[in-house]
């Protein structure tokens, strides 16, 4: 795929480094740097993924790379349209293009949304795609390109001013005032203001992209982007513990995963799943990031600091962010899938020209659901790289166990809402998702046997 050429635009931030640790205190950054992160916290993730993939210094950051490139590298012919594939590599917002086009830095890398319309100019049908590989009702393509987009309303400038804020090293967001900077010194002890260097530092979007992976695994994110100067970092198995909120799924949940491991270590080997499971992993790449840290609650992300910089720039701009997800999360026919129910799509709105389901095949048909065709199986590996069973041999899958058949056993789970939350959560900061749905059961009493 090509993606957008190498932007050099920087903006500047001011480093408080303490010499004597050799650690950020906190970086002094003007509204542009914080509107960048408070655009990048509304990409859906699979623009993430996209901002992560484009800068190959990047240790990819969970699993969520595995997700997207498994999207791109599956054959079209297991989707159920063309543009099923698309809406997932390219996931729109809904908030539009606006966010990202006033930002200094080109940190955007999703593509400009584009509107066909049919290429009957007789066509009586009235639709509309944002596909140009969808079909309309009257049998011909829609794919005249045309400017639909211009009765969408500009919304209000994002940027409040000029102010200044401070931003710790775990990724904490303040208002720049002398009393706060005191408060954040006498926290970590420090007495002696001799002993802090200040030092000016260009952030390009390699940067702003380096800086989001660390923010997924790191409590000390600024420390390590801008003076241990690590482009690649450790991606430890992080052992993430059970959400405790509520019940467990109940047995007669449709979507399941199967999971072959070894008895003796419960090393996973694979995954083995139906489309309805695969449907939920691949709607992750849709979901709105903050909409996702949301969901899985920031307690839980405790290897990281991006939890603070959500529930600060959530305190700081609460006003702002009121009502933006009140009429749905996801454009009109994106997915929903089942098994988290807070996850729905807008209606699609009614104008001169209407929106055309893109993920359906069939005529007149509308509120389809998935994205997959029915009945297709895959495996999946532990870190979420999805293949379609027809193109791997399962006699090799075996093989690679190199593990004795006795011990290998094969373990059914379940995905309702905990299941679901515990794979997004494995997804942004863990390379073992299988494991973590697996770890939910740890503490249980042992499954019966399906
Ligand atoms: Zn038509």
């Amino acid at each position: 795929m090509s993606m957008a050429s190498e932007d050099s635009t920087t903006v500047s931030i001011k480093l408080l480094i303490d010499q004597e640790s050799n650690k950020v205190i906190i970086a002094e950054a003007g509204s542009d740097i914080v509107d960048i992160l408070r655009s990048l916290l509304k990409f859906p993730l699979g623009n993430i993924a996209r901002l992560i993939g484009k800068h190959q210094s990047v240790q990819r950051a969970g699993c969520l790379n595995n997700l997207y490139d498994s999207v791109e590298n599956l054959s079209p012919t297991i989707f159920r349209t063309d543009a099923c594939k698309s809406m997932l590599l390219n996931p729109r917002s809904i908030h539009k293009d606006k966010y990202s086009k006033k930002l200094k830095l080109n940190i955007d890398v999703s593509e400009p949304t584009k509107y066909y319309r049919c290429s009957n100019t007789r066509c009586v049908e009235k639709l509309f795609s944002h596909y140009k590989t969808s079909r309309c009702h009257c049998g011909n393509m829609l794919n005249i390109p045309y400017n639909g987009g211009t009765y969408e309303s500009e919304g209000t400038d994002e940027s409040e001013g000029e102010s200044m804020f401070f931003i710790t090293d775990d990724l904490r967001i303040m208002q720049a005032l002398p009393g706060n900077l005191m408060n954040i010194l006498l926290n970590l002890g420090i007495k002696n203001v001799c002993q802090i260097e200040e030092k000016v530092v260009d952030i390009s979007s390699n940067e702003m992209s380096n800086l989001f992976s660390h923010s997924l695994f790191s409590k000390t994110t600024l420390t390590n982007v801008f003076l241990r100067n690590q482009s690649t970092m450790f991606v430890q198995q992080s052992t993430l513990v059970a959400p405790n909120v509520k019940e467990r799924t109940e047995k007669d949940s449709k979507t399941r995963v199967k999971i072959m491991l070894r008895k003796s270590d419960r090393k996973i080997f694979n995954g083995e799943a139906s489309e309805d499971f695969v449907d939920l992993l691949f709607s992750f790449l849709t979901i709105p990031l903050e909409f996702a840290l949301e969901l899985i609650g920031g307690n839980d992300l405790t290897a990281g600091s991006i939890s603070n910089l959500f529930k600060d720039l959530d305190t700081i701009f609460s006003i702002t962010k009121q009502n933006s997800y009140v009429n749905g999360i996801l454009p009109p026919f994106y997915s929903c899938p089942i098994e988290l129910p807070s996850i729905c799509s807008q209606h699609p709105t009614y104008g001169y020209l209407n929106q055309l389901d893109p993920k359906s095949p069939i005529l007149n048909e509308t509120n389809s659901s998935g994205y997959i065709k029915k009945k297709s199986l895959f495996v999946i590996t532990d870190d979420l790289v999805v293949k379609s069973l027809s193109s791997v041999s399962c006699f090799s899958l075996l093989k690679e166990t190199g593990t004795p058949l006795c011990d290998v056993e094969q373990e059914v789970i379940s995905i309702g809402e905990v299941e679901a939350l515990a794979l997004l959560r494995a997804c942004l900061c863990s390379s073992s998702a299988l494991s973590a749905l697996l770890n939910l059961y740890v503490k249980q009493p042992k499954q019966e046997p399906q």
